[in-house]
């Protein structure tokens, strides 16, 4: 119960890879406030220790204060975990100016509104871990996606930078880089497969499935591992960096 009595905060925490993210820091002794913008996914799934909060990252404001209301309940974020994040894969001549920017409005703007608004009460502490969830796609091309791609890469720009601004303080910021994982974004993107080229789901999810070159899609459980790692008091010294999780992509 290394976490007892720390404050996480995890944006998209009501699904995938933010509610796995969750659960095992709930395990670990956090209070653990989860946000996203459907509530009732939030309610439903929020067991002791976890806290729903709707809140949708694009909104500047609404970041400042759902974050600020989720600081006065319980305390300062001392983990903060920027996970809300859309995959939509559009080609370079069918990507509108439109979708460029609902991509880059909730990857890469809600991952800043996130830590900054964060960092306001953690810096107010004496230790903090900043865990972004790129991608991926954050590290190298990805065919069909070049406005997720972007986003993924610019998060993990941004982790980098905000490690420097705060190296040798006691807070660290990395991103954590996985392959397809077997989430609800799969599940969509099985059934955008399916309906675009007439595969079935089975041969559409393969699709994925394929692009992991260990020929399985990961479990959510496999990117909380992770985060947990970098929560481990220990972990100290990982900053500015990013953890693959990519089942053998790199
Ligand atoms: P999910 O779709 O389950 O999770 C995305 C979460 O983000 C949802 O809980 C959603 O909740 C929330 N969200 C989306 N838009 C917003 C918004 N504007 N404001 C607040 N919350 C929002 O999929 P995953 O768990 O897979 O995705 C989590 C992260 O992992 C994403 O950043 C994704 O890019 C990344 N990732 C996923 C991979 C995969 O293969 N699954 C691979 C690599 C990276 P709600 O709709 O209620 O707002």
């Amino acid at each position: 119960m290394y976490l007892q009595g720390k404050h996480a905060l995890v944006t998209g925490g009501g699904t995938g890879i933010g509610l796995a993210i969750a659960r095992a820091l709930v395990a670990e002794g956090a209070q653990v406030t989860i946000t996203g913008r459907r509530l009732s996914v939030l309610e439903e799934v929020a067991e002791d220790g976890m806290h729903p909060l709707a809140m949708d990252v694009t909104d500047e404001a609404a970041v400042r204060e759902v974050t600020a209301q989720a600081v006065a309940a319980r305390g300062p974020v001392q983990i903060c975990v920027a996970n809300a994040g859309i995959a939509e894969g559009r080609k370079l001549h069918k990507t509108s100016g439109e979708f460029w920017r609902r991509i880059m409005a909730t990857n890469l703007d809600g991952c800043f509104y996130t830590v900054r608004e964060s960092l306001q009460s953690m810096l107010g502490t004496d230790w903090g871990r900043v865990i972004a969830i790129s991608s991926i796609a954050g590290i190298k091309g990805s065919a069909g996606a070049g406005a997720y791609a972007a986003s993924k890469h610019g998060v993990i720009g941004m982790m980098r930078s905000f490690g420097e601004d705060f190296i040798g303080q006691p807070y660290t910021f990395n991103s954590i880089c996985p392959g397809y994982v077997d989430t609800p974004i799969v599940e969509r993107n099985t059934a955008s497969i399916a309906e675009r080229t007439g595969a079935s789901a089975e041969e559409a999810r393969d699709v994925m499935v394929n692009v992991n070159r260990h020929k399985r899609l990961i479990k959510p459980e496999e990117i909380a591992a992770a985060a947990m790692w970098l929560c481990n008091p220990l972990c100290e010294s990982v900053n500015g960096t990013e953890v693959h999780i990519g089942g053998g992509q790199f």
